[in-house]
């Protein structure tokens, strides 16, 4: 480049005319310039990269660099493609249905299951609005809650004798995944546990009330029996008590599961603090010489929209338990006030408490901590089972605290929606601070 400015200026003094041969140079350079720069257009437009431009000097570097550039991020291309195509096909290929939502979830890609499963059209669904699509009021409002959690449990849109168990994911930036799985299989076969569990319970029901009978006749004349048979009947009583006792419970627990209870939406208002009062007073028989100290503090103008059996189910299962796993004298202090926008009921007692490992299993179905002392205290080992069905059923949840040798908390958390409007008045005269 150097040499060839300083030829030009030779050239310029030789024949005398050095401004002229400088101006023809820079204006052949420029030209050389355009000519490389449109070449360069047009080879960028193009989409063959073989037909690079043959060029020298800087230009050639240039050219170089930029084809090195595009090989590279031709290549990216290829492999996010590919990598594309076969998530498309992949996620075709799922057994569930898949539906990818983009801003405020407008649907922007779904599978043949999603077609078959919430009943989208093929590809004519694409660009709509999916709460205008599947329009179940659990999905609604799911929708609505932003998704994510536990996945819901609805009617397929396509055919009601499906039900899917939907879930609904966030990734990126307000881009969210909807899945839908089809679990008809596991509810039919947890309706026929269900069903079989009650059937059975219903059958032991009419022969265990015969045999209870027939024992407490012979309980009460049990002076006249031989020696050997006196504590055989009162054992036999007492088992046969405890096994209409769980039958009692395994058919509410069945009610409670199958929804089957009465309807929430039209229950009345149960005068908690004066069902409380009552349910206290037998905790106190109950206790009898144990002489635990029981306390109840009611907010007397507190009441809630439920069916007063299951209320009553509910309360005397967590107080009596309070009761039967304190020692003798232990203080046990029962509440019902307003918190967290709804309603609470809570158990506080000073009994053994419970370590932390059994806390999240004390609501299945017979777990006990200690087996005997629960049989002992003649429980079924349904109690909390119950406590946790009927809170599912009012759309509220269980709280359990603890600390061995410091005693438990069970709380009760009802929704907001259950708290009736009007102050269902107390009896006359009642002591609610006894
Ligand atoms: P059970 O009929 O055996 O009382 P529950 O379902 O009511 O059945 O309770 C399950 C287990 O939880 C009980 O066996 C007992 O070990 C434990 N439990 C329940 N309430 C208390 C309490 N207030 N204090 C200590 N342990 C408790």
């Amino acid at each position: 480049m150097g040499l060839a400015g300083l030829l030009i200026l030779l050239l310029g003094w030789a024949v005398g005319h050095m401004l002229l041969i400088l101006l023809l140079a820079v204006f052949g350079y420029l030209i050389w310039h355009l000519y490389n720069l449109s070449r360069l257009q047009r080879w960028i437009q193009q989409a063959d990269l073989s037909s690079l431009p043959v060029s020298s000097g800087a230009w050639g570097a240039v050219f170089d660099g930029i084809y090195r550039l595009r090989k590279g991020s031709l290549r990216r291309r290829k492999r996010l493609n590919q990598l594309l195509k076969r998530f498309y096909k992949l996620a075709a290929a799922l057994p569930d249905a898949t539906v990818m939502l983009g801003e405020h979830d407008i649907i922007e890609w779904y599978n043949k299951p999603a077609q078959k499963l919430l009943g989208l059209q093929p590809s004519a669904d694409v660009g709509q609005y999916i709460g205008n699509l599947i329009r179940h009021p659990a999905f609604r409002a799911y929708l609505d809650k932003g998704g994510g959690g536990e996945p819901i449990e609805m009617p397929s849109p396509a055919d009601e004798n499906i039900i899917l168990s939907v879930h609904l994911v966030s990734y990126g930036k307000n881009r969210r995944l909807l899945t839908a799985r089809n679990v008809s299989r596991l509810h039919q076969l947890q309706q026929m546990r269900r069903d079989f569990v009650a059937d059975v319970s219903h059958e032991l029901r009419t022969p265990l009330t015969v045999i209870a009978g027939y024992l407490e006749s012979m309980k009460d004349g049990a002076s006249e029996l031989p020696p050997q048979w006196q504590r055989s009947v009162v054992l036999m009583e007492q088992q046969t008590r405890r096994m209409q006792s769980i039958v009692t419970d395994l058919l509410f627990l069945a009610r409670m599961e199958s929804g089957s209870g009465a309807r929430i939406e039209e229950a009345e208002a149960v005068n908690v603090p004066v069902l409380l009062t009552t349910i206290v007073e037998d905790a106190r028989s109950l206790s009898g010489a144990n002489g635990h100290i029981i306390t109840l503090d009611a907010d007397r103008g507190l009441s809630i929209r439920a069916n007063s059996e299951e209320l009553r189910t509910l309360f005397s299962n967590l107080i009596f338990n309070a009761v039967q796993y304190s020692p003798a004298g232990g203080e046990i202090t029962v509440r019902w006030y307003r918190g967290g926008k709804g309603a609470r009921f809570e158990v506080v007692d000073s009994g053994p408490g419970i370590a932390a490992h059994h806390i999240p299993r004390l609501t299945e179905r017979f777990y006990r901590i200690d087996a005997g002392r629960s049989r002992e205290k003649g429980g079924t080992g349904l109690g909390l089972a119950i406590v946790k069905h009927v809170m599912n059923r009012y759309q509220g949840h269980l709280e359990i605290e603890s600390e061995i040798g410091k005693g438990s908390l069970f709380r009760c958390c009802f929704p907001a929606a259950l708290v009736a409007a009007e102050v269902v008045r107390a009896s006359p005269g009642l002591d609610l601070k006894k």
